[in-house]
């Protein structure tokens, strides 16, 4: 497949939305947290770090990090491509999971899917589960 075709097909699905990411991190800022963003010093980079509680949470795209859900709605062309490039997404989501937890950190992932049925729920759930480790 040429480039061009092919860059034509990534912007035409929804890349991993930094809006999102946005979102949870406004509310978390809003109620007293504060965090790091996509720190390189950890394993994967992740979306929030709360240094300060050990928690490392990622906002995860549907479709980027293979769902599964009614939200991750699979292309319907170059199918090889896609399941190859998500299973590689799948297992280095693991991998940087499994790091974290050995680091001594607690992983809270976050769906796209979630947040657009019930973001208040998902918000308020969300800062349960990070006070909980204390
Ligand atoms: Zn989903």
């Amino acid at each position: 497949m040429k480039n061009d075709t092919r860059s034509k097909i990534m912007s035409a699905i929804p890349s991993k939305d930094t809006s999102i990411e946005l979102s949870v991190r406004k509310y978390l800022f809003k109620n007293g947290f504060r965090f790091r963003k996509n720190d390189s010093r950890y394993p994967g980079k992740p979306d929030i770090l709360l240094p300060k509680y050990k928690v490392a949470i990622f906002v995860n795209g549907c479709f980027w990090h293979g769902h599964g859900c009614a939200n991750d709605r699979k292309p319907k062309t170059n199918i090889a491509y896609w399941q190859n490039k998500i299973q590689n997404n799948i297992a280095r989501d693991l991998k940087n999971r499994i790091e974290l937890k050995n680091m001594g950190f607690k992983v809270i992932t976050i769906w796209e899917c979630e947040l657009m049925d019930n973001p208040t729920e998902r918000l308020e759930r969300l800062i349960k589960e990070i006070l909980d480790t204390r």
